[in-house]
């Protein structure tokens, strides 16, 4: 094959055992293009730069090991496709900000330098509300969250703020609560229903952090 087409497989692959290590299945996994989808939202470009650990170092599977450097000033930057959710990407900032004995900032910003864009894409997948790139392993916020807009704007805007909500966790480490092969946020031990982390649940989960989301929070960005 050609030299770039071999340098791409093999980066790709170095990609796929990365998700691997971070104790997802290849059955959660879907090659989509450019990116792999995870676990239903969680997404990695086919280019990123794997991690020198390759996730092995990483035990805790309920985040992905990578706290946000800049967490107290993580700028957003709300696209032009989705100024008509405003409110409720102010209401899924508004929870994540006022956790009780955490750092944890999102701020809106309208200039040109951003951690975070958030915008529309309608063809993520016919049952997929959104999609976010986890946090780096340089620290930086995953920069892009992806909302079904289609898909979700019959839903409640409680519904709406939770799907917006659930992608910003992604964004900040935050895996999947509820998914197969979780362990804990040190000290925050056990499943928990009620978490906003919850995969799978769209338009039904929680539409609140939950106790343990807000104390998973305090542990991974405390004051
Ligand atoms: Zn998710």
């Amino acid at each position: 094959m050609p030299q770039d087409t071999q340098t791409e497989t093999t980066q790709q692959n170095k990609v796929l055992s990365y998700i691997k290590n971070l104790g997802f299945s290849d059955a959660q996994i879907v090659d989509k293009g450019s990116n792999y989808v995870v676990d239903g939202d969680i997404v990695f470009s086919k280019t990123m730069e794997v991690p020198a650990d390759n996730g092995k170092s990483i035990t805790e599977q309920y985040y992905n090991g990578y706290i946000v450097t800049n967490s107290r000033n993580i700028r957003v930057k709300i696209d032009p496709s989705i100024t008509s959710m405003t409110s409720e990407i102010n209401g899924a900032i508004n929870q994540w900000n006022t956790v009780p004995n955490s750092r944890l900032r999102f701020v809106i910003t309208t200039g040109t330098v951003y951690d975070i864009l958030i915008k529309v894409d309608n063809t993520i997948g016919s049952s997929t509300c959104g999609q976010a790139y986890l946090s780096t392993s340089n620290g930086l916020a995953g920069n892009t969250v992806w909302i079904n807009q289609a898909l979700i704007q019959n839903n409640s805007a409680a519904q709406r703020q939770r799907t917006i909500a659930h992608e910003f966790g992604h964004t900040i480490s935050f895996k999947h609560t509820n998914q197969s092969t979780t362990t804990n946020v040190p000290g925050v031990g056990g499943t928990d229903a009620q978490s906003l982390m919850n995969g799978g649940q769209c338009g039904s989960g929680a539409t609140v952090l939950s106790t343990k989301d807000k104390q998973a929070t305090a542990a991974l960005y405390p004051l």
